[in-house]
Formats: structure tokens, sequence, C-alpha cells
């Protein structure tokens, strides 16, 4: 049959590069070994063809980002990623499109030693759920309730290129408007995002970080943040790291200079982490990145408010929208 023919040559990996995979895809369960200090940190995203990537994404991307999205939500925990499952319903048992989805898949697996090892195959509309289990110290886990009045506020990276590149994909489809380089380049953050893995289990090392990786939008995922731990923000939206390419980009538009700070907070698929850290370790915290390669800046400070606040570079606030992707809405709020 199409679907057993489809799990042996694609989905089964070759070996178990773990060994705590005591039984892999084969039977009607997967056993595994969960190391005895550690707690389970289990995610699920799923993503549908047309909501979550547009139709004609390439599948190498598609099956790249499934993973990336789920690994990412280990990032923001702070785990160690181990294992996966893989449920995927396809119009057709499409050999050459399984194929390259697990082009992508596979060797990001790989660079985090993560072994696929079940799963689900059916025939529907295009949709990928990837379930992720990883490894983390419950104490050390980076839970959005960690944050207090006073800790200053953290994002890995540069945000706004990944919503950048969903608008160009959307205008190069609808208004036929060419993608140059720019745009090329923020198309590949929004199908590649980078999964901060590394920086999640740096932040472990340290106490009552709360973290959060910016999906659906800066504002509205650091609201998430401020509701479990029951503070406010304020944000300088100034410091907000943008990547030189989007730079030049805003610089570039006519009467420009000014970024689009509306469209930076609020667009998602960045899949940086946005934490908060208490003043009294970010010494420490510089030391534990130190050498790192990860860019961190600081954005903002918690507050024992119940607003999330935002100055542009004169100190005036400004009224950006909480809102970010939302579900059931069919449209950005
Ligand atoms: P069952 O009918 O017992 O649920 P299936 O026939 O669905 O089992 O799957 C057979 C084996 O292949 C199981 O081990 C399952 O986990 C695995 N599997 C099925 N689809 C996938 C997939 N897309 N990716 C990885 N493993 C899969
Ligand atoms: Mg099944």
């Amino acid at each position: 049959v199409a679907e057993f023919d489809l799990i042996n040559q694609y989905f089964k990996p070759p070996c178990s590069a773990r060994n705590d995979v005591l039984l892999g895809i084969g039977d009607d369960c997967a056993l595994l070994s969960v190391p005895p200090d550690k707690a389970l940190a289990v995610s699920t995203d799923t993503l549908i063809s047309g909501v979550h990537f547009p139709h004609g994404t390439m599948p190498e991307d598609i099956g790249y980002k499934a993973l990336a999205v789920n690994l990412s939500d280990l990032a923001a925990m702070g785990a160690e990623p181990a294992w996966a499952s893989l449920a995927i319903s396809l119009p057709t048992a499409d050999k050459r499109w399984v194929e390259q989805f697990m082009q992508g898949f596979n060797p990001l697996a790989a660079q985090y030693n993560l072994v696929l090892v079940g799963g689900d195959t059916t025939q529907g509309v295009l949709s990928i759920t990837v379930n992720i289990y990883g490894f983390v110290n419950e104490k050390k886990a980076l839970k959005r309730s960690n944050a207090s009045a006073g800790d200053l506020i953290f994002i890995t990276g540069t945000l706004g290129d990944a919503g950048a590149g969903l608008d160009a994909v959307l205008n190069a489809e609808r208004y036929n408007i060419p993608v140059d380089d720019t745009l090329r380049h923020c198309i590949n953050r929004l199908n590649r995002p980078e999964p901060r893995i590394r920086a999640g289990l740096l932040l472990t090392q340290l106490s009552q970080i709360a973290a959060i990786d910016i999906s659906d939008g800066l504002l509205v995922d650091l609201k998430h943040i401020c509701e479990a731990s029951q503070t406010g923000a304020i944000i300088h939206l100034d410091k907000i790291p943008l990547s030189d390419t989007l730079a030049g980009h805003y610089q570039k538009r006519p009467g420009g200079q000014q970024p689009d700070w509306q469209a930076i907070t609020c667009a998602g698929d960045d899949y940086e982490l946005c934490f908060s850290c208490p003043e009294y370790q970010v010494d420490e915290m510089n030391k534990v990145f130190e050498a790192q390669d990860i860019s961190l800046t600081q954005i903002g400070k918690m507050t024992s408010s119940n607003k999330i606040e935002c100055f542009d570079k004169a100190g005036i606030r400004q009224n950006l929208p909480l809102t970010g992707y939302t579900h059931f809405t069919h449209e950005k709020q």
C-alpha cells in the first residue's frame, strides 16, 4: 500500500542515533526512555497549507518549517530536543513531494540530534502536525510565569524580516510585484526560521527567566508573559534590532526612514526568543552568552502596571495594537 511505502521509504530513519529510543517507527507505539532527573517537555504545532504557509511553498521549506516551529517551542522552554512524531495528511501519495519534504526535515532533525519515532499518514488536504519531545530540568524551565516587575526584557536576533517576507510572497501573488534581493532575504527568513535552541539551553543556566518564542508577534507574545506573570511592560521601539536588509529597505522608502513599527511588532514568524531576566543576573547572562555568537538586545523592562506601553525614539508613546496573528478571525486583527 502507498501509505506503507511512504513510511518505509521516507519516514523511517535508517538507524536511530539515540539510545533512548527503545523502539522506533514500525510498531503500534514507540517506546522511549526519559532521563530520571528531567521533565519531559511536549509540544505540538500544525501547519496547514494556505494558513501557515502560502500554497506555493516548496516542500523542502515546509518540511524544514514544520520541525523548526516545534523546535522553537522547546527553545522557549529551555528544553533539549530528543524526539518527534509526524502526522501528515496529503492529497495524493506523491513520493517526490514527500522526498523533498523530508529533505527539509531531516537535516534539521540531525542538527539537533532529534529522532523521528512515529506518526500517521493519511489522505486529505495538505496539513502537517509535528509533536515534539525534549528534556528540561523542571526547576530551570523558562516558564512564562517567571517574570517580575523590574526584570529587563531581551530578544535574540532581529525582528520583522519574516513578516516582510510574507507580505512579499502575498504581494507577488496578488499584484505581481517582483521579488528583489531584499525580499528574497525576508522570504528566506519566513521559510527557514532558526530555532533558538542554543539560546534557550544557555538561559537555563540562570534563574527566574521567563521566555516565549515570537511566533505570532512581539507584542501579543510578550502579553502572554505579562499575563502569566501579572506584570506590565515598557518597550523602546528604537531598540528593537532589525536586520541590515530590513533597515535598508525602510530607509529606501519614499519619506521613509522610520521603520514600520506596527508591522515589526505585530508580525510573527521570526521565531526569535523574547525573555525577561532579573537585573542582578544580567552580567552573568552576558558572561554565559559571551563567545556564543548569539545576539541579544535589551528592548524594555517589565513593570508593575497591567499595560504594555511602547515608546519611540523621542520618548513619545505609540499606540500599537497588542495583536498578532490569531485563528478564527480570518484576518490579521
Ligand atoms: P497504526 O495503524 O498501528 O496506527 P500506522 O500504520 O499508522 O500504525 O503506522 C505504522 C508505523 O509507522 C507506526 O510506527 C507509525 O508511528 C509510523 N508512521 C506512520 N506515519 C508516519 C509518519 N508520517 N512519520 C513517521 N512515522 C510514521
Ligand atoms: Mg495510525
